[in-house]
């Protein structure tokens, strides 16, 4: 029988915070950076926790150049060949620390980000991404790159539920990514009815996370500062942007005109442009269920 949860789940759009009393003279004096030590691959790391979706439009090297001066993440999507990959790491040495590369579940993927770690192994963070995080074999996939990268800070996603938070720390994960649905360029909900709301996912994810020393990303939802504000408010401690940072020269994707203005495109990653665009290769986050979804392609901030 079908059981409805009648607690009160919430999006950003729902909360405000309330102000209170502070000793700060301004927002000025706010620092945005902090440290973390990672529960699994026990490494520590400094930034201020704003990261870069792994999309191929805003999830590129230039995008990550920029991001790394302001030391900000930038989880850098899984297209890039291993030469791009050399050849960035030998012109950016110093961006290096404050990227991910990113890799689906398949075999295919693995490989090629095996090859690249071994070959920049100054970048010491994965990113496993895949639509449906409550599959077995994402689990099972999860356990093999951990044994594989036992010092590599893992991501891991995505799920919106705290029991799937634990196994997937437990499996090795560090970092687990929040969201099923609230993506803006996202219609999980639409066409399969799956979704949670993105706050009360944060809420709840967060607190079954860090009960493990484990911590969070919020990844997709939000729209404007405020909501990245609410999502750390709930217990993010890494909030992932897309379509905040679509639009900017830094991002790739094919520029169009629309009654007389310049647009980037934006697009989800299992569109029909990502498809076309990657075939094959994004084939297969496809097959994975939730993200089986003709995303809209969006016109973006104008350039
Ligand atoms: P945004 O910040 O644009 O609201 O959300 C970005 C997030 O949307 C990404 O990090 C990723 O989790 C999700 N996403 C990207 N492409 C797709 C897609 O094609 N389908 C779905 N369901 N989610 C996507």
């Amino acid at each position: 029988m079908p059981r409805i949860d009648a607690d009160l789940k919430l999006d950003f759009k729902d909360v405000l915070l309330r102000p209170k009393r502070s000793s700060l003279k301004s927002r000025a004096e706010v620092d945005l950076e902090r440290t973390f030590t990672f529960r699994n691959s026990k490494q520590t790391y400094s930034g201020i926790p704003i990261i870069v979706a792994n999309m191929d439009t805003v999830g590129t090297f230039e995008m990550a150049v920029v991001m790394s001066q302001h030391s900000m993440f930038t989880a850098v999507h899984k297209h890039y060949t291993l030469d791009d990959w050399k050849r960035f790491a030998t012109n950016h040495p110093e961006c290096l620390q404050h990227m991910a590369v990113s890799s689906g579940s398949g075999q295919n993927d693995l490989e090629k980000m095996s090859n690249v770690l071994e070959a920049v192994p100054q970048v010491k963070f994965i990113c496993l991404d895949v639509a449906n995080g409550y599959s077995e074999h994402f689990v099972e996939f999860v356990k093999l790159v951990r044994a594989r990268f036992p010092e590599h800070t893992i991501m891991a996603g995505n799920v919106v539920t705290g029991e799937m938070v634990e196994e997937l720390i437990l499996s090795g994960a560090d970092i687990i990514k929040v969201g099923v649905g609230p993506g803006s360029v996202c219609t999980t909900r639409t066409k399969t009815g799956v979704g949670y709301p993105q706050l009360s996912a944060v809420i709840e994810c967060a607190d079954s996370a860090h009960g493990l020393k484990g911590h969070i990303i919020s990844d997709g939802g939000c729209t404007c500062p405020g909501d990245v504000a609410k999502a750390f408010g709930a217990g993010a401690d890494f909030v992932m942007l897309g379509g905040m940072f679509s639009g900017h020269t830094e991002c790739a994707g094919e520029v169009i005109e629309r009654n007389g203005q310049k647009l980037k495109l934006f697009y989800g990653m299992s569109s029909d442009t990502a498809m076309k665009k990657h075939a094959g290769g994004v084939a297969e986050y496809r097959n994975s269920g939730l993200k089986n979804t003709n995303v809209e392609v969006k016109a973006s901030t104008p350039l």
